[in-house]
């Protein structure tokens, strides 16, 4: 790297602390650049735009980076373990240090920012997981927590001189008070709430699901596709090959109509109901269970017949199915994600 800039890149989450810890690396004088690495696995409470706004309000440019299909092999193949749900905290953590670094050079930056607090989190923010990602994503004192940074060891800008030890702050644990009150004075924005709520991995239904489909197809064989309809509707499991998705709102049904390539679409052209999804190769008496459970979520009147439409590949199947009653037992013996 040519002469060392005072410039740095702020990994930026959409959470207030990654936006606190770029605000105070921007007013002890550097210049900062955000980064956002969209993943594929946030829940879609709004993370972009709150990073926009934060940048905006930090009078900072950022950059937004599709890293997508990337990621999935940290979500497929953790080396550090997982959390409560499927989330790879410490790989995760890993990765997208390892991604601003790489952006290092091409920014004019000497280092990378994040908003990591010592002891917050228990997975990835206590003081070996901290050491870990440093060391792991190849930064090493070019990662700096300025949160948290007089608790932890020296950094690059401290040894070239540009601050000094106490310019950091020494924020620790879980207690968000300090953090409200310096978003408060320094005009932070809406941000997204604490405690990761925006990452599907952590949802304890998006975990039963995708430990449902490793089960059946294995680690290796999951696709981006599959991973995209994990986010969506209630899910069924009908046979050890065989699972139906229902949708249970607007959104869902338009998402699932999206991804329904390659599967059997189930439609109720007589009555209001879900979008469904038969997914894998269903025999006669798997789609007709399917129907059924799936006509249950529709506004067919109880016990009477309704009219269902399979359609797969162009072609269009017409099926009479009975709907199950609301309270059926199976709907959860079979339900992979209650
Ligand atoms: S909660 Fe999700 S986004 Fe946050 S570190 Fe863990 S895996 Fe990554």
């Amino acid at each position: 790297m040519a002469v060392p800039q005072k410039k740095a890149i702020a990994l930026m989450s959409g959470g207030l602390d990654s936006a606190l810890a770029a605000a105070l690396t921007r007013r002890l004088g550097f210049e900062v650049v955000g980064l956002h690495l969209a993943t594929g696995f946030c829940t879609g409470k709004g993370r972009c735009d709150t990073v926009l706004a934060q940048a905006l309000a930090l009078g900072i440019p950022v950059r937004l980076l599709d890293v997508a299909e990337e990621y999935l092999e940290v979500v497929k193949r953790p080396r550090f373990g997982r959390g409560q749900g499927m989330n790879p905290c410490l790989d995760c953590r890993i990765f997208m240090v390892r991604k601003a670094g790489e952006l290092l050079e091409a920014e004019g930056a000497s280092f990378v920012v994040t908003g990591e607090v010592l002891g917050q989190r228990p997975m990835s923010q206590h003081l070996p997981a901290l050491e870990l990602v440093a060391r792991e994503s190849g930064l090493g004192e070019r990662l700096v927590r300025p949160l948290s940074g007089r608790l932890l060891g020296p950094t690059f800008p401290e040894r070239m001189g540009w601050v000094r030890r106490e310019d950091w702050l020494d924020l620790q644990g879980r207690s968000r008070k300090r953090q409200m009150e310096l978003a408060q004075a320094w005009g932070i924005p809406a941000y997204t709430p604490p405690g990761g709520g925006c990452c599907l991995l952590l949802e304890r239904a998006y975990a039963k699901r995708l430990r449902d489909l490793i089960r059946e197809k294995g680690v290796d064989a999951l696709t981006k596709e599959d991973f995209a309809l994990l986010r969506y509707g209630r899910h069924f499991r009908l046979g050890p090959k065989v699972r139906v998705v229902v949708g249970r709102d607007e959104l869902e049904n338009a998402a699932l109509l999206a991804l329904a390539g390659g599967h059997t679409l189930l439609a109720f052209p007589d009555v209001p109901g879900p979008v469904a999804l038969v997914v894998g190769e269903a025999g006669e008496e798997e789609l007709r269970l399917a129907a059924e459970l799936a006509a249950r979520y529709s506004d067919a009147p109880a016990g009477a017949p309704v009219r269902v439409l399979a359609q797969r590949d162009g072609q269009t199947r017409e099926l009479w199915v009975t709907p199950w009653p609301k309270d059926d037992p199976r709907l959860r013996r079979l339900r992979i994600d209650r």
